[in-house]
């Protein structure tokens, strides 16, 4: 049974569900904390070799390919980053790089710095000219700070997310940014899957251990100097009711592109990609 919040740290873990993983099919309990509203899997609830997962499952061939063409995606991210940096950053550190695509899309004069646990993506991002390091964020003593910090998709995986938070924050220059994209429980998708007892796909435990509340991040990001500017939830791309009809499927992922990016509703919590916006104050 575990005891401590893997996020606050308090000992106020209540067990609210069981999910069964997708990839062990053993049962893990979910908890939720009655401190700071987060919801954590315990990695030690059965023997798992979580180093080993990561290794077997390489990037598909084509993320592997050293082209790369530019995503109205990455674009429309550099772009919110500017606004909210208030113009074109010195330097950026993408934690999580994979293959480089997201620094790509940041011209070549800004410094571009990733990190990449995955030695296979992190030599496919090094060479198409970035400096990227193959280790963990928490283990590099970098002799600099950066003007944008980012981290899509990171922050769910790690068995001990204080020390990443506690790196990640004092990475980031003054008045510089913060971009924090994790799944969230807090929205309706979740909360309608939970409804209907249909396990919510980012409840994946072991791969997905933590489920932060908004109200730790801003609290937690709030003490170390940020506060936030912006906040969106996307579909991520994964939402299509029409993934067998091929014209219909296009011109649903065309809409909900739109509303991913642009329409006011991307500020509601409808679907559970939520991206964060901090900027550092002091
Ligand atoms: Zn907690």
């Amino acid at each position: 049974m575990k005891q401590t919040c893997s996020i606050c740290l308090s000992q106020d873990l209540t067990s609210i569900r069981i999910i069964k993983s997708p990839y062990t099919f053993d049962d893990y309990t979910l908890y939720e904390c009655g401190t700071c509203h987060s919801r954590v899997f315990d990695i030690e609830e059965h023997p798992f070799d979580i180093d080993a997962f990561y290794n077997s499952r390489p990037e598909s061939r084509e993320n592997l390919q050293p082209d790369f063409t530019l995503s109205p995606y990455w674009l429309h991210e550099t772009k919110l980053i500017k606004k909210t940096f208030g113009g074109r950053p010195g330097s950026i550190l993408d934690v999580g790089c994979r293959t480089g695509d997201f620094l790509l899309h940041w011209p070549q004069d800004i410094t571009r710095f990733g990190v990449e646990l995955s030695a296979q993506s992190a030599s496919v991002a090094a060479g198409r000219g970035l400096h990227v390091i193959q280790e963990s964020v928490e283990k590099i003593e970098f002799d600099r700070k950066f003007d944008v910090v980012t981290c899509y998709a990171i922050l769910e995986h790690l068995s001990e997310p204080r020390k990443f938070l506690e790196k990640i924050a004092g990475l980031v220059n003054d008045h510089g940014v913060l971009v924090i994209e994790i799944p969230s429980y807090q929205t309706l998708k979740a909360r309608i899957l939970e409804r209907l007892r249909v396990r919510w796909h980012m409840y994946c435990p072991p791969e997905h251990l933590n489920l932060y509340s908004r109200s730790f991040l801003d609290h937690y990001f709030a003490l170390q100097g940020f506060s936030l500017q912006k906040r969106s939830y996307t579909s991520g791309g994964m939402f299509n009711p029409f993934a067998r009809v091929p014209v219909l499927r296009s011109v649903w992922s065309r809409l909900m592109w739109w509303r991913d990016a642009y329409s006011p509703l991307n500020r509601l919590p409808i679907f559970d990609h939520m991206y964060s916006y901090y900027v550092k104050r002091r």
